[in-house]
């Protein structure tokens, strides 16, 4: 296996980083859905994305 790995933060599931992967990219962790803003390649690390909320009021 190549690539690197990150946890998400939310879950703690292990997602991998593409190898093409680029900081700013936003993913969505496998496991829950969460968005997650790669912060760093080398080491990797991920933070929340600020989640799309639609404002439908309620
Ligand atoms: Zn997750």
């Amino acid at each position: 296996m190549s690539g690197n790995s990150v946890n998400c933060p939310d879950c703690d599931s292990e997602n991998g980083v593409d190898a093409g992967a680029e900081v700013g990219q936003v993913v969505a962790c496998k496991c829950c859905g969460t968005l997650l803003e790669i912060m760093s390649i080398a080491p990797p690390s991920v933070a929340k994305a600020p989640q799309i909320e639609e404002d439908f009021g309620e």
